[in-house]
């Protein structure tokens, strides 16, 4: 069943709000197994709203109109699709009603005459009570066809649509859509597509979609069934062929589950403590390691050591690689995880240093060049990265590779 979104408003064209409601419903449509195959935002213009419905019934089952129900005179979604399908429009005695109780319960006791414009329906439409505003949502029959409008503030329009109107369109499409992830961490989203590219092209059910994240891929496995166990069965094979052709670059494959937490449950695995050790990422990468809760059992202690003093008097790193190679070399990046290890009395460390930028590169040591260096098991792997994008995107790529780095050093060291 093929469902078209129209956001309307002038306000969402201006850019003046972001299209939060299209996000949700086109998430909810993915839920319910329900193809979206147009989304449109549409000013608050009565021909061009018009001319957005018919066009959107020419091609979809059902259009979900977000927006324009208010009681003021640019609202106006109502009217057009009263007009465009046919329907005369009359006053909803319990809707009015409800406007009613509304206000008693309002700090604006006053109802203003044009309040009661959202009391008139559409002939035969269903009407949705709002729990919290005053504009119901509708729902327009006719033929094969379903037109659903809905309140534009996110606030009414998601309960709404939970409480309501999911339960409508599921009565429509019993067929349901489940997917499962599969997160890749060290390659890149083209290669991953290159590596894929027969199962992606002979996809139909499930389906694959790849997702670039900072320093990861996600694919997203995608089976429309009957029934939660055939879907499961659909997703099955695709995931097992997937795994064999990545190995330990798949990190996870739950939805919930980050690169931190897969870290963290590694470490727990195999009963290890961890030190960070950074310059450039200044934090970030400890941070991510404490955002995963029960962090405590693996992560004692981190180290932000910017300057070349603070490397060599928390991590004893001697003044001759500083001086020889600089700060932002392997060999300081390998001194820095191994005296990591000892400052913090630990298993193993993972340390980060580089040219995060604006400034500070030279023709030899760009910005974005950075060394990250894992002590596991007594052995330090280090590796050169050559990062693009501004100071921030250095970072924050740097704390990824950092974190696989360590993953897998302890992956090749461990099991
Ligand atoms: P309306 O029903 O067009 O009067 O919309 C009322 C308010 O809902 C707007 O002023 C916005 O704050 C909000 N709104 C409308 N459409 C959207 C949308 N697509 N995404 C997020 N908020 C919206
Ligand atoms: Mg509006």
């Amino acid at each position: 069943m093929v469902v078209e979104l129209v956001s309307v408003g002038t306000e969402l064209l201006l850019g003046n709000i972001l299209n939060t409601n299209i996000q949700y419903l086109s998430e909810q449509c993915a839920m319910l197994g329900l193809s979206v195959y147009h989304q449109v935002i549409v000013g608050d213009n009565r021909i061009r709203l018009a001319e957005a419905l018919r066009m959107a019934l020419g091609r979809s089952d059902v259009v979900i109109l977000g927006g324009g129900l208010g009681p003021t005179e640019d609202d106006l979604t109502k009217e057009v699709c009263a007009e465009v399908m046919g329907f005369a429009l009359k006053e909803d005695a319990h809707t009015h009603k409800r406007i009613e109780e509304y206000f008693k319960g309002s700090i604006y006791k006053e109802i203003t005459s044009n309040n009661w414009k959202q009391a008139m329906v559409p002939e035969g439409a269903i009407v949705l009570d709002n729990d919290n505003g005053t504009a119901p949502g509708l729902i327009l029959e006719k033929d094969d066809k379903r037109v659903i409008l809905l309140p534009g503030p996110p606030a009414e329009l998601h309960p709404m649509f939970k409480k309501q109107v999911f339960p409508y369109l599921k009565k429509l499409q019993p067929e349901i859509i489940r997917s499962q992830m599969i997160k890749i961490c060290g390659v890149g989203e083209s290669q991953v597509e290159d590596k894929l590219l027969d199962l992606i092209d002979q996809q139909k059910n499930p389906t694959i979609a790849t997702y670039a994240k900072t320093g990861e891929v996600h694919l997203r496995i995608t089976a429309r069934a009957e029934s939660e166990e055939e879907a499961k069965k659909l997703i099955k094979p695709v995931i097992k062929e997937i795994r064999s052709r990545f190995g330990d670059f798949i990190y996870s494959v739950r939805e919930e589950e980050t690169l931190e937490m897969a870290v963290v449950k590694l470490l727990l695995k195999y009963g290890l403590t961890v030190t960070t050790v950074e310059s450039c990422t200044g934090g970030l990468l400890a941070g991510r390691i404490v955002n995963v809760p029960g962090a405590s059992e693996v992560f004692r202690e981190g180290f932000i050591t910017y300057s070349n003093k603070a490397k060599r008097k928390y991590l004893d790193v001697s003044k001759s690689t500083l001086k020889k190679y600089g700060a932002v070399s392997e060999q300081t990046a390998k001194e820095m995880a191994t005296g990591g290890v000892f400052a913090a009395d630990c298993d193993a460390c993972v340390a980060v240093t580089g040219i995060a930028g604006p400034d500070g590169g030279t023709e030899e040591k760009p910005v974005g060049l950075v060394y990250i260096a894992a002590y596991v098991k007594k052995k330090v792997t280090v590796k050169e990265y050559r990062f693009k994008g501004d100071r921030n995107k250095v970072r924050e790529q740097a704390v990824v590779k950092a974190l696989d780095l360590l993953r897998r050093s302890i992956l090749e060291n461990y099991r």
